[in-house]
């Protein structure tokens, strides 16, 4: 029996096509209509129906790549089951280049949202009725805040066993047990039994090809792992590929002042090991930033000037931390070959660092 159509926005795409439809989701104040573009992938044959998308948080635009790399890969042509692809969640931040919403709202934190409530409810609500309701997997994807880069890594509620499958699938080299945030997609898709992980790299507003990269890497093996594209013929060695955190913590200046990075992200780090300096500029005073705990640095902040308090550093903590460096070690070792030879370093001495 043929499979049937996908209905969505009172549109039917036919097994086999793949089509853009335009969601709408508000109206401007203009009186024009404001839409989420969505790309379905409608296979021939039945499977599960997987929702990727980006940029929930508008600013966090190296999703937006990841989700254009996965349309165009050829292993789509013969999917089994639905991609239901959403590049851009929040359009509104996406063109302001900010996080949030007109109203300063944020839209991760506006789910499950009503149907006349605030813009960002009912963005979220047309967003789960129109779109979520239909998928059976999710993959949420994010960056760092603004001048916070966060090491690649999945966040997940492991304790439902098909979510933990797609975290370990997806193979980031950290994979951290993250609580649910009330008013997120993630906690609403949890709480309707979609399984649902988040990737996170990267920071807002810049595109990093390690991060995107790997997201792309991550979202075909989840693929593969629903079997909703064919199995790849490995015959490498299994080696250390996730390791799951124990917890993490953010380490915070205790002075104001100019900071210069000491340790970098991804490093191993020891309880009481220098993570920066932060100076007055006039270089009387320096005082270390020292971190508490043992682990590896999940996320650093690249703004150089800071005040007391501010969170500087993430560090996710192991029951096994030299399995954690394992998983490091893999990663840079299997990105190495992955990174497109095309993309040209944009600063003439990215190439030294390499050394
Ligand atoms: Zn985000």
């Amino acid at each position: 029996m043929a499979r049937a159509p996908f209905e969505i926005a009172g549109i039917e795409v036919q097994p086999g096509t793949r089509q853009t439809i335009e969601v709408q989701v508000a109206k401007l104040y203009t009186h024009t209509p404001l839409h989420i573009p969505v790309e379905i992938v409608h296979g021939r044959r039945d499977g599960p129906v997987l929702m990727v998308c980006g940029a929930i948080h508008g600013d966090e635009i190296n999703g937006v790549e990841i989700v254009r790399r996965v349309l165009i890969n050829t292993a789509l042509r013969n999917l089994r089951g639905t991609l239901v692809a959403v590049p851009i969640v929040n359009i509104f931040g996406f063109v302001q280049r900010t996080r949030y919403l007109p109203d300063r709202r944020d839209l991760n934190r506006c789910f499950p949202g009503s149907e006349s409530g605030s813009l960002g409810g009912r963005i979220a609500y047309l967003l789960r009725t129109q779109i979520m309701e239909h998928v059976t997997h999710i993959i949420d994807l994010h960056t760092g805040a603004i001048h916070r880069f966060n090491l690649p890594q999945i966040r997940a509620e492991l304790k439902s066993p098909e979510t933990a499958r797609m975290a370990e699938a997806f193979a980031a080299p950290i994979i951290i047990n993250a609580g649910l945030r009330e008013g997120s997609l993630r906690a609403y898709a949890d709480s309707q039994n979609i399984p649902v992980i988040t990737y996170e790299g990267g920071e807002a507003l810049r595109f990093d090809e390690v991060v995107i990269a790997s997201g792309v890497k991550g979202v075909m093996r989840v693929m593969r792992e629903l079997k909703m594209t064919p199995a790849k013929k490995s015959v490498k060695p299994p080696r250390k590929r996730s390791e799951v955190a124990a917890s993490s913590q953010w380490v915070r200046a205790d002075i104001d002042g100019i900071m210069r990075p000491v340790a970098k992200l991804g490093q191993k780090i020891r309880k009481g090991q220098k993570l920066a300096m932060v100076a007055d500029p006039f270089g009387a005073s320096e005082t270390a930033i020292i971190s508490p705990c043992s682990g590896i640095v999940i996320c650093v902040n690249n703004l150089p000037l800071v005040n007391e308090g501010e969170a500087i550093y993430h560090i996710a903590r192991f029951d096994e931390l030299g399995e954690a460096e394992k998983a490091m070690d893999y990663f840079r070792d299997s990105m190495e070959s992955e990174v497109s030879e095309a993309v040209l370093p944009v600063h003439p001495w990215d190439e030294l660092q390499k050394q």
